[in-house]
């Protein structure tokens, strides 16, 4: 591809580096490849023009977003290994394999600075960042911190971008401080925008809550009303904002516009008999699990959702959820007790959706599907360890599997429990998918007691990214032992290896 010509194109002028800002006005000769190659290579013929290094050295590909007539190849710039802030360079390639428009947001190659000087280390930063709120700065959680560089004018400052939570009042500070200087560079209450709600929902289940079922059931076992003792009242977070339950990380879209609540004030106070109160279980049980992995480090560059996840909340009237990799959609079923009335089930089922967003395709073997079943189960658990009294932290589902738990005579009763003692000798003399899966689960469950829960779903979630749709239970295990030699230089290895070795899982 040749580089523009003069006078070809109409351009926005920058402000500050004199690189322009977008190029329009024009249609470049036809590409050859796949747009984000067309797009790499339009950049490297214009790479003087938009002020870019040849050998596109500073910039990442972020992704590619395909619309009807087009391809929106989307560049982040980044120097010394830190992304710049707001440095995006945007390409647009039309289906004729033409490109018609790129935004260029890069700071130009002369003025990048020659040296990374990110003095200050994380705590004293996070310390500075705290100095910058003005009060209650004990309440301030620390979220997320990361370096990069923030574009002042023509110079790029060494910075570091930290992420502040507040509970009371409900508030997310953005806060930018300089890493050098530790100056603050700038700080925003990131939920102005974003809009917050409060929920009444079960945390995850009314019988966690209350601590025993008796009170929930009739005496013809059928599911009474539950108290006001069953509830707790939550923030719901990152809301667009019309009222719907649809934010940033999950929305209800596909339960269908006339099934679905809106409340303008954003107040979902419901009981678990009104319509809409399914539809707020999904919402803040899954944003809030979403928020946790980001926590854990699986955010930016590394998320593992990309968009908001879709759930229909009410699709079947059968006593059954799944995830279809097909739709990349959640279906709930309102079958007996409504599935969405546990945040355990939901848990599970985004269980499925998180392994298909980092392995397609996942559970393709019988043993891949058990380890599907076995990590949902096990996910669920592990995120509300804390929430549930200590009998019931190894069972799941204790709500929506009430009433199959009584009947299979579980002490305490629910639909699974993730501690029993089996091995991989017992697989197969399963009749399932999630019954061998509780022999994976059980095992996933050991590695917390012995890592802690932050640190086991840590590994746990990291070790998806090498599986794939045929594993195995001894590749699933190896996996977790390699994740934890690159994050952790392969501490916990003796630890896991004992667990799995006692499991019958192997090699490892
Ligand atoms: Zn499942």
């Amino acid at each position: 591809m040749r580089k523009l010509k003069k006078r070809s194109y109409k351009t926005v002028p920058g402000e500050f580096y004199g690189t322009p800002k977008e190029l329009w006005g024009f249609r470049s000769p036809r590409g050859a490849g796949r747009p984000a190659d067309i797009a790499e290579i339009f950049l490297r013929a214009n790479a003087e023009l938009l002020g870019l290094t040849d050998d596109m050295s500073g910039l990442e590909l972020q992704k590619v977003i395909p619309s009807l007539g087009a391809h929106h190849v989307i560049f982040q710039q980044i120097h010394f290994g830190r992304r710049v802030h707001r440095a995006y360079v945007t390409v647009h390639v039309g289906n004729d394999d033409r490109v018609y428009l790129t935004k260029n947001r890069a700071m130009p190659r002369e003025l990048l600075p020659l040296k990374a000087e990110f003095r200050l280390g994380e705590k004293d930063l996070i310390r500075r960042a705290r100095c910058c709120l003005s009060r209650n700065r004990r309440r301030v959680r620390v979220q997320d911190v990361e370096e990069m560089w923030f574009p002042k004018g023509a110079r790029l400052m060494p910075a570091c971008r930290v992420r502040l939570e507040r509970s009371r009042p409900v508030e997310e500070w953005i806060v930018y401080v300089n890493a050098k200087t530790g100056r603050m560079l700038s700080k925003c209450d990131n939920l102005a925008a974003a809009a917050r709600g409060r929920a009444r929902v079960f945390e995850p289940s009314p019988v966690t809550a209350i601590g025993g079922h008796e009170t929930l059931l009739t005496e013809k076992l059928r599911p009474r009303r539950p108290p006001s003792a069953a509830y707790k009242t939550v923030t719901l977070w990152g809301l667009a904002g019309n009222g719907y339950l649809e934010g940033k990380r999950v929305t209800t879209r596909p339960t269908g516009s006339k099934r679905r609540v809106r409340r303008t004030g954003h107040q979902f106070l419901f009981d678990s008999t009104d319509k809409g109160f399914e539809e707020v279980m999904v919402y803040h049980h899954i944003d809030s699990a979403i928020r946790y992995l980001e926590r854990l480090g699986f955010r930016g560059r590394r998320a593992i959702f990309r968009a908001p996840v879709r759930v229909n909340v009410n699709g079947t009237r059968d006593d059954d959820s799944w995830y279809s990799p097909w739709y990349k959609l959640l279906t709930f079923g309102i079958g007996s007790i409504d599935d969405a009335e546990d945040g355990e089930t939901i848990v599970h089922e985004l269980g499925h959706a998180l392994q298909d967003a980092i392995t397609p395709d996942f559970g393709q073997s019988e043993e891949a599907a058990a380890m599907g079943e076995g990590f949902g189960d096990y996910f669920a658990a592990s995120i509300f360890a804390d929430a549930k009294p200590e009998r019931y932290q190894p069972c799941v589902i204790t709500w929506d599997g009430l009433l199959i738990g009584l009947a299979d005579g579980l002490d305490p009763p629910c639909l699974r429990r993730v501690d029993n003692d089996w091995t991989y000798a017992d697989f197969r003399k399963k009749d399932s998918e999630h019954n061998n899966g509780e022999i994976w689960s059980a095992t996933l469950w050991q590695v917390r007691k012995e890592l802690g829960g932050e640190e086991a779903d840590r590994l746990i979630v990291e070790s998806h990214f090498q599986l794939d749709g045929f594993t195995t239970f001894a590749r699933g295990a190896r996996a977790i032992i390699d994740a934890d030699q690159n994050l952790n230089g392969g501490v916990n290895r003796t630890a896991l290896r004992k667990i799995f070795k006692d499991r019958e899982i192997g090699p490892v």
